[in-house]
């Protein structure tokens, strides 16, 4: 494969920049926000109907596969392809976000948009430079997953895209705590590479993960060790802050130094996207973001709106819907609103817990947020991101597909 990443685009004030990655699988244009396929499909949806949104890549869970069904299981249809009928790119994630998130307990939801509702019902024995023993929530056995046995399942998973194991560091760890965990990760990353070079599908790329918490030094090191490691691609991970200004700070010195020591490197914020986040990610020169938020608001009643000041979601469960004949949002294209379906018929669906309801709100959430990153995209194009990102954030409904992106 030759380089699998094209810069096409950069916006002149900000970091900001539109490509395409080249996968195995297919092209991704970016920026990109990737949809949630945790245990093998987007929660409600077909494979089609994700793909008919408009998006051109999922995240599968390798944690979760690990346990149940098994790597074995997925293997023998060809792998994660095969097994979900999704023929498209697919990135999975090494699984330690899952199994740290049992260690550092109910802190680990510090972290936004990066944990499970509900949690796992497992248990972390013991962080070792080998790996990390655990308890399985599925049927209480004991395991280990290392650099090593990460890089094997996420293998025999087939993915486009493989993320290094790291920890995932929580906000309220001392600095000394979060120096060390990096310096682990740095080396665990080695051992990633080390073993998907000799053993890893040859179309599979890599990514490193940038740890060092809110630290500047930290972060900042860490983005030139992963920068410098030799990965195609870098993800940034664990806490970016307490709030939306510091998330800023973090991941803008991350970037500054993932622009200056790997520019051509496609770079991944795991677990962020909500709009605001999303505008402002990408002006940091992200090209890729993943999160729980869209897919899980849903589930929940929760219906993405341009705005602001509500944090772009209204609750449809709420008695101000009873009534409404709208649809959530005149002129979206979804096939929720599209389909001509009122809010008071959706709030009905959602509380008498009817699956048609969810899977209506999960394709108007997933919509919304592919037309926000199509806008985006199409701004980058024009050399107009700072009108589009001011008109995102002041409540402009996304444009989407029509805005001449695709
Ligand atoms: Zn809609």
């Amino acid at each position: 494969m030759g380089a699998p990443f094209t810069v096409e685009h950069r916006d002149a004030a900000t970091r900001g920049r539109a490509g395409t990655l080249r996968l195995a699988h297919g092209e991704v244009r970016t920026p990109a926000f990737v949809p949630l396929a945790t245990r093998g499909a987007v929660r409600g949806l077909l494979p089609r109907e994700v793909a008919g949104v408009g998006y051109e890549m999922v995240l599968g869970n390798t944690y979760h596969l690990l346990l149940d069904p098994g790597p074995d299981v997925i293997a023998r249809h060809g792998g994660l392809h095969g097994f979900m009928g999704w023929s498209r790119p697919i990135i999975t994630d090494s699984g330690g976000f899952q199994v740290f998130s049992m260690g550092h307990g109910s802190v680990a939801d510090e972290i936004k948009g990066r944990r499970r509702p509900g949690g796992d019902d497992g248990s972390v024995l013991a962080i070792e430079e080998e790996g990390v023993r655990f308890r399985s929530y599925f049927d209480g056995a004991e395991r280990m997953l290392s650099p090593e046995s990460s890089m094997a399942v996420q293998a025999a998973l087939g993915s486009d895209v493989a993320l290094a194991f790291d920890e995932c560091t929580p906000f309220h760890v001392s600095r000394e705590y979060t120096e060390g965990s990096t310096e682990r990760t740095h080396r665990w990353l080695e051992r990633c590479l080390s073993w998907h070079g000799e053993h890893g599908p040859p179309d599979q790329l890599l990514f490193g993960i940038v740890q060092g918490g809110v630290y500047e030094d930290l972060r900042r090191d860490s983005a030139r060790r992963v920068a410098t490691s030799g990965c195609p691609g870098v993800a940034i991970g664990g806490s970016l802050g307490r709030d939306k200004a510091q998330m800023r700070e973090v991941v803008g010195w991350a970037t500054d130094e993932l622009s200056r020591h790997a520019d051509a490197a496609p770079r991944h914020l795991l677990g962020v996207g909500e709009v605001d986040d999303l505008v402002q990610g990408v002006e940091l020169g992200v090209d890729l973001f993943d999160c729980a938020v869209p897919t899980r608001l849903a589930r929940h009643g929760m219906a993405l709106v341009p705005e602001p000041d509500r944090r772009w979601r209204t609750d449809l469960t709420k008695a101000d819907s009873r009534d409404s004949l709208e649809p959530v949002l005149p002129g979206c294209r979804c096939e929720a609103c599209a389909g001509g379906y009122s809010r008071a018929y959706l709030r009905h669906l959602i509380r008498a817990r009817e699956l048609t309801g969810m899977r209506l709100l999960t394709v108007h959430n997933l919509t919304f947020i592919a037309d926000v990153m199509a806008d985006l995209r199409a701004a980058l194009a024009a050399g107009r991101l700072a009108e589009t990102a001011a008109a995102l954030r002041s409540g402009a409904a996304p444009v989407g597909p029509a805005a001449g992106s695709r």
